[in-house]
């Protein structure tokens, strides 16, 4: 009875003092992370804070990386002293955030994430009415600071001095035996933040970790949760999944788990469609292999794809019902963005960027004239081309059409003129508007303010 009310008090969410104990202090024989290893940046940030006598450490994802031979994202530290002192020790440094502000040290290119040691959440904390905790900003010990982290992997602390490991939840023997294991009682931590039930599955499918039982067991019941998480945390969250390099496996544990409700709603009904199921696959198996050769991969490209069965299912409808191709697409694609914005917040930069794909998208069918021409010229050429080979690829048009704006690229001056098929249908009208403005430049400004301004008319859209 006692054994059971203390094991109930040890995994309590809300951190209670007698967990916090002393951290397991692991050599550098035993984990084999030198301090070579983490970037000139967060060293010197480490080494001006311990200067003037305060802790200071790498921590987190970039300490479990290094550990499984993985290559950090970024380098962050944990430190005791408070922002205002962080910033007197570092002249190159800047507040950010405004509830709990942290410290944004600028060394060479690179930025050093430095945030002071939380405190446990009191049982003031202000949450929501599903639990969620809207404001933290108390300051803390080390141990408090790592029973607020949410993975046992993810409350390492490095010691670029001694290269020894603090370790206060057992996270090396976890990463080891290859398990996620969450910190203290794993509903009520995705009650405190649902968003870690998304970093669950993305930690596990980038390492290799299995999610242990305990902490997968709840994610079906309370994937709901993500509902009440603000739209704009849930994008970055997603885009952070989608570009790890993992995004194919990423996207099959989200939909194991029933997780793929509450974030992409319309990718519901995408994957339930063998064609939309196929474009999405193929789509994000081409970006984890773009990003694991170390290429970029744009978001517009990503979000492009992830939308567009329904752009082009919803495009279908609105045609049935009358409507001109080519205004049918642009009510289309400003339906589907406003569906799916309600749940995550696509920025307006990168709806702007997926709509010029999807718009160019019917003007790689014109092959004849000038318009080729205009189309190459288009800052989202590249992205637009690209996308039209994913639907090739994924068998919704004809291959010969990818090959053609291929050999069109590469083809010089008076090649490409050969390859223009016959202007018949272009209408007399406009050929005569255009006699004007001759040059491929002129053509792509004109195309382009056209696109920015209003739906291309019906004329354009042969
Ligand atoms: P990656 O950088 O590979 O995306 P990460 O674990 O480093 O993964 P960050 O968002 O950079 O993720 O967070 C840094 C650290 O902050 C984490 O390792 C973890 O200790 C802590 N952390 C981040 N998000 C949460 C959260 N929602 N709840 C608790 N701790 C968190
Ligand atoms: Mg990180």
């Amino acid at each position: 009875m006692l054994r059971k009310f203390i094991n109930r008090v040890l995994t309590l969410g809300k951190v209670n003092p007698v967990a916090l104990g002393e951290p397991a202090i692991i050599p550098v024989e035993r984990h084999g992370v030198h301090r070579e290893s983490i970037s000139s940046g967060s060293r010197r940030v480490c080494e001006a804070l311990r200067e003037r006598g305060y802790k200071a450490y790498v921590v987190g994802g970039a300490v479990r990386d290094l550990l499984v031979g993985a290559q950090p994202k970024d380098f962050d530290v944990a430190t005791n002293a408070t922002p205002e002192e962080v910033r007197r020790c570092l002249r190159r440094s800047r507040l950010i955030g405004r509830r709990f502000q942290i410290v944004h040290a600028y060394m060479g290119a690179e930025v050093v994430e430095i945030t002071t040691f939380r405190g446990a959440l009191g049982n003031d904390a202000k949450t929501d009415e599903h639990g969620r905790v809207l404001r933290d900003n108390v300051f803390g010990s080390q141990a408090e600071d790592a029973a607020r982290r949410d993975f046992t992997v993810n409350a390492l602390y490095f010691d670029p001095e001694t290269e020894q490991i603090l370790d206060y939840h057992h996270g090396v023997a976890d990463l080891q035996q290859k398990t996620l294991r969450m910190i203290g009682n794993p509903k009520t931590r995705y009650r405190e933040d649902p968003v870690r039930m998304l970093r669950a599955v993305r930690l596990a499918a980038k390492l290799g970790l299995s999610i242990d039982p305990a902490a997968r067991r709840p994610i079906r019941e309370m994937a709901t949760l993500l509902e009440n998480v603000p739209a704009a945390r849930l994008f970055d969250e997603m885009l952070k999944l989608f570009t790890s390099g993992h995004a194919v496996k990423c996207l099959q544990q989200l939909r194991a788990e029933g997780l793929h409700h509450g974030t992409l709603p319309l990718l519901d009904v995408i994957l339930r469609e063998p064609q939309g199921e196929k474009f999405v696959m193929l789509a994000l198996a081409n970006t984890d292999q773009r990003i694991r050769q170390g290429k970029t991969s744009s978001p517009s490209f990503l979000f492009a794809a992830l939308l567009w069965h329904e752009v082009t299912t919803c495009w279908r409808g609105i045609q049935s019902e009358g409507e001109p191709p080519v205004p049918a697409l642009h009510q289309a694609m400003n339906e589907v963005l406003k569906a799916q914005g309600e749940k995550l917040a696509i920025t307006r930069r990168i709806a702007s960027d997926v709509k010029e794909i999807w718009a160019l998208q019917p003007r790689f069918e014109q092959r004849a004239g000038r318009r080729p021409y205009g189309v190459l010229e288009h800052p989202r050429f590249r992205a637009a081309y690209d996308f039209l080979r994913l639907r090739a690829d994924a068998g919704e048009i004809d291959i010969a059409l990818g090959e053609w704006w291929l050999d069109f690229q590469n083809a010089d001056g008076e090649a490409r003129a050969q390859m223009l098929l016959p202007a018949e249908g272009v209408k007399k009208k406009r050929r005569r508007r255009r006699k004007k403005s001759t040059t491929a430049a002129e053509e792509t400004a004109d195309a382009t303010a056209r696109d920015a301004s209003e739906p291309p008319s019906e004329q354009e859209h042969e």
